[in-house]
């Protein structure tokens, strides 16, 4: 093993450690991984990165240590490699020195080390002057790979490339074909929530929009907090009127209120009733989106008009879980029939430790309760791929289809490319699919 001359380097300003864990895109052999080590520790050195890299047969899980911008700049190579596949970063930290001081790059297959990690001649040169070694979070990580509790999750994750998607016809009628246009302060715009697993639609989004078409902010904007909570409410018999319009089928509407809304409006729910009523439509056919800013500060009021919301049979989904404020406190104090999780926290997830481990206790714990969980925002369909894999079924985002100006737009489908009855995920290809859509 080829040593590194320590002394000569000077010490970087931030020392940053980076642990990932990937998987082989193919079978590799000694000799694949020792010229793997080999080129490794040759770009490594040059740049003051040192590591280690455990390998189980199929899965990496690699730890860099060296100067800020080396280690970044190099795992995004790395990341980039089509030797590997499923690169999820777990960890990354700064550290007062290094734990790999010797090499610029290790390599341990674990096979060779079935008493796992402790093993004295690899710990021996593990976490120079970390105390105590089982406090470090590295050496936690790599206990863990070893271990393998998140193989079994890590398997059911499907390629890419064993999904194209594509549009089917909609059930839903045109909005301009069925009825006479739009109020004047407000329009809405709707977007699908999808179950992929059933391929059907489960909701369909209103998302206020100003008559030019301009977003949610420019709506609300400027409004006087009295006016403001009068005005969202009474919005509402647009959405009302659209979702109408369309035909829900089904699948049901999802309105975003202000909590407040439904606090400070005099009869509030009452009338809610009243304007679904109006429609024609059912309140089991509405689902209320509320965050929890508003909703927390006033939580007694609130729990008042969820009281009612409830009596009279709509449903409630906590919105934007995650993001900004904490979710948990009111998860804590009620629990809804659905839970959003935020685009913050969906976005990027194939690639993501800290985010992946969120997502699994969300869904955890929502199963637990009962709890139906949607991701927003699914951008790309390697995000749905791992989501998919974790347990979740309801998906929005501009990947399956944006929000459409007084209409429903068109849905793009995960369908199988594979052939063969079943996928390993239970997802159901398109034939199977399309006889589940709602009338
Ligand atoms: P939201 O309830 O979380 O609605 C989803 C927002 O995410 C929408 O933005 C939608 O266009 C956007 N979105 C959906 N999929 C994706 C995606 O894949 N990527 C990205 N980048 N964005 C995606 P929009 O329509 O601008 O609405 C923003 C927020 O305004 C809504 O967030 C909601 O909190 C609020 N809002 C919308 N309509 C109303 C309303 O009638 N009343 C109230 N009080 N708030 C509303
Ligand atoms: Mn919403
Ligand atoms: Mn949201």
């Amino acid at each position: 093993m080829r040593r590194v001359s320590a002394p000569s380097r000077p010490r970087p300003a931030v020392l940053s450690t980076l642990i990932y864990r990937s998987r082989a895109s193919e079978q590799l052999t000694a000799a694949d991984l020792s010229r793997i080590v080999k080129a490794a520790r040759a770009r490594n050195e040059g740049r003051w990165v040192t590591g280690i890299l455990l390998f189980d047969g199929e899965y990496f899980l690699q730890m860099l240590e060296g100067p800020d911008e080396a280690v970044q700049a190099l795992y995004e190579r790395i990341a980039a490699d089509a030797r590997h596949v499923q690169v999820v970063r777990l960890l990354q930290d700064y550290a007062p020195l290094r734990r790999f001081p010797e090499c610029g790059m290790r390599m341990v297959d674990i096979r060779e080390h079935p008493e796992g990690l402790m093993d004295a001649s690899l710990a021996g040169g593990l976490l120079r002057g970390a105390d105590p070694l089982a406090d470090d979070r590295p050496f936690k990580l790599m206990q863990a790979f070893v271990a393998g509790g998140w193989r079994g999750q890590a398997a059911e994750v499907s390629l890419p490339a064993h999904w194209r998607l594509g549009t089917r016809p909609s059930p839903f009628l045109q909005a301009a074909d069925a009825g006479p246009a739009i109020a004047s302060a407000c329009r809405f715009a709707l977007q699908p929530v999808i179950n992929t697993r059933l391929g059907r639609v489960s909701s369909l989004e209103a998302l206020i929009r100003t008559p030019e078409g301009g977003s949610p902010q420019e709506v609300l904007a400027g409004r006087a907090p009295d006016e403001l909570h009068r005005f969202d409410l009474a919005s509402k018999t647009h959405a009302l009127d659209l979702a109408s319009r369309v035909g829900l089928g089904s699948c049901k509407l999802a309105i975003n209120l202000l909590p407040m809304a439904l606090v400070s409006v005099p009869d509030a729910v009452d009338r809610l009733v009243a304007d679904i009523d109006r429609r024609g439509l059912r309140p089991h056919q509405v689902v209320v989106e509320i965050t929890e800013n508003e909703a927390i500060s006033h939580f007694h009021a609130f729990s008042e008009a969820l009281k009612r919301l409830r009596a009279a049979g709509i449903s409630i989904a906590i919105d934007d879980f995650g993001a900004g404020f904490a979710g948990l406190s009111l998860l804590s104090k009620f629990q809804p029939d659905k839970l959003k999780i935020d685009r913050q926290i969906v976005s990027g997830i194939h690639r993501d430790g800290p985010r992946q481990a969120i997502v699994r206790a969300i869904v955890d714990c929502c199963r637990s309760l009962g709890i139906a969980v949607v991701a927003e925002g699914v951008e790309v369909i390697e995000e749905w791929c791992w989501l998919q894999a974790a347990g979740i079924d309801l998906f929005q985002g501009f990947l399956f289809a944006p929000p459409r100006l007084d209409g429903v737009p068109d849905i793009q489908w995960p369908l199988s490319t594979r052939t063969g009855p079943e996928t390993s995920t239970g997802v159901l290809r398109w034939p199977d699919a399309a006889a589940t859509v709602p009338a």
